[in-house]
């Protein structure tokens, strides 16, 4: 069964470290895009797929009301075959989570929510952009699970600037003090174009140094293993059954199909991208193709795209897996490069296949470069 992913890419603001496809102070354009969504999804040329993860992405697709929710959920429904025990996902941002929002959309049929916590720091939360305080944190959060969310995830950043490592085991304690069984948990990327890679490049701003997000990498790492989190993909822990449905598609190779501005789809051979311009999607969605680019993906690629998307799990490569897919063994198409990494120390042998050491999780970019030819 396949993933769809729907992008909202509203935010009311936009915070000073994103890239995303996400813009802010436009929200006046959401009720002629929930509409333009609706049309897309059911003009979708995939009709009849069974579904069985259902993907709200932003953005912040919790600004959206709950009558534009259960309308693309209806569109969804009434166009695809949505598995009765689907794992239907929305992403939102705590100033957007109260407590009746909350209940009608777990009404709605929505069943797994991921909020944007980031740190419960006061002043690393406004070094960042984000726009609600730690008290509306760890508010949306308890009022998700009164509401009858039973399946609750939080992203939470470090390598923030002025963060010590201590500040982020600080962060971590709050965060597994909340009623989750998912957690991502990302080390900053300063991304070029961004308000924050201008404050830190003109020196305004600074980060701390590597050696000390090495160690913040390893405290999260050490403090989700004590409260019994899976550490199932480099920067996601999971309770035992609680893994993102959805999102191990993405690094199994496992078809998905978006919707909506900047939205990408892989179908098992071509990888393709939606356009970026919101009305220009408006005006188009459902009436003529919103296609951007799409690449085929010939086999030295696909080889290439499933090994290194395997290796962010920590299950890794099967080795059988590789070979029903692609019909050569693992070994003799990259069985050079494994020696290579296993002797660096940055992969492991298990039984059959292999995996990203704990020193390898560090280097997780270096390793994945190395499967390119
Ligand atoms: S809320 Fe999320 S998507 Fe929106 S600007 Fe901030 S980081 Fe980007």
């Amino acid at each position: 069964m396949i993933g769809l992913y729907i992008h909202i890419p509203f935010c009311r603001h936009k915070c000073r470290y994103c890239d995303f496809p996400s813009y802010g102070g436009v929200e006046s354009y959401i009720p002629a895009y929930t509409e333009a969504l609706c049309r897309e999804i059911s003009t979708s040329p995939r009709e009849g797929l069974a579904v069985d993860t259902i993907y709200f992405g932003g953005g912040t697709p919790s600004l959206l009301k709950i009558p534009q929710i259960a309308s693309i959920l209806q569109a969804v429904t009434q166009h695809f075959a949505v598995d009765s025990h689907a794992e239907i996902t929305l992403e939102g941002n705590p100033d957007s989570l109260g407590r009746e929002y909350l209940k009608s959309l777990h009404e709605l049929g929505i069943n797994r929510l991921s909020i944007g916590v980031q740190s419960f720091q006061p002043q690393l939360l406004r070094s960042l952009g984000r726009i609600h305080s730690s008290r509306q944190a760890v508010e949306a959060v308890e009022n998700a699970a009164w509401a009858g969310f039973d399946n609750l995830s939080a992203d939470l950043m470090y390598g923030l600037p002025g963060q010590t490592v201590q500040m982020a085991a600080d962060d971590l304690s709050q965060l597994l003090r909340l009623p989750l069984c998912h957690a991502s948990v990302y080390s900053l990327i300063l991304e070029p174009g961004t308000c924050l890679y201008h404050d830190v490049t003109t020196g305004m701003v600074s980060l701390p140094p590597d050696d000390q997000v090495e160690k913040m990498a390893s405290v999260v790492h050490q403090v989700f293993k004590r409260y019994g989190f899976d550490h199932y993909e480099i920067s996601s822990y999971a309770r035992p059954g609680r893994r993102s449905r959805h999102n191990v598609k993405y690094w199994t190779y496992v078809p998905y199909l978006g919707f909506g501005v900047s939205a990408h789809s892989f179908d098992g051979h071509v990888r393709s991208a939606h356009i970026s311009n919101i009305p220009q999607y408006i005006r188009y969605a459902g009436r003529q193709s919103v296609l951007a680019e799409s690449v085929v993906i010939d086999v030295n690629r696909a080889q290439e795209d499933y090994c290194f998307l395997a290796l962010r799990m920590r299950d890794g490569i099967a080795y059988d897996d590789f070979a029903r897919r692609f019909g050569v063994p693992m070994e003799s198409v990259f069985g050079k490069v494994v020696d290579k990494l296993v002797k660096q120390g940055l992969l492991e042998r298990k039984e059959g296949g292999c995996r990203l050491t704990s020193l390898g999780l560090a280097y997780g970019n270096y390793v994945f470069s190395q499967f390119i030819r």
